[in-house]
């Protein structure tokens, strides 16, 4: 995933869940969707969750299993702030000022920044 550079564009790439929801579908079928039980090219995108339909065998598929957003019920566009913020800033951020800043709850913060700092580690190795 090519991310923003500046707040300003990342404002502007994720300014809606569905905004987000497309940045995962893309960076999970970088060549178009592919049905994982029937194979088919063409889905249904969810409104609300980060799922998409087949449109052949109605499997659901979600973009968020085996990434740090498995199972959250935090907004991705908070988890993508935080990912943003955890990226960009210079100075390290603790968990009390992303909680802060995101209004989310402390332990959530907390969680967030666990799971994003894991993340960024491994990718970095
Ligand atoms: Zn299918």
């Amino acid at each position: 995933m090519k991310g923003p550079e500046t707040l300003m564009e990342f404002m502007e790439m994720y300014k809606t869940e569905e905004d987000c929801h497309r940045a995962l579908f893309e960076h999970r079928w970088p060549a178009g969707f592919r049905c994982p039980r029937c194979g088919h090219d063409r889905s249904y995108a969810h409104k609300k969750r980060p799922l998409f339909q087949c449109v052949a065998c109605r499997h659901q598929a979600s973009v968020t299993v085996g990434t740090i957003f498995e199972g959250t019920r935090t907004d991705l566009k908070k988890w993508f702030l935080a990912i943003y913020l955890l990226a960009q800033t210079k100075k390290p951020i603790f968990s009390a000022e992303l909680s802060r800043q995101l209004g989310v709850a402390p332990f959530t913060a907390w969680s967030m920044r666990r799971k994003i700092t894991r993340a960024m580690q491994r990718k970095g190795s």
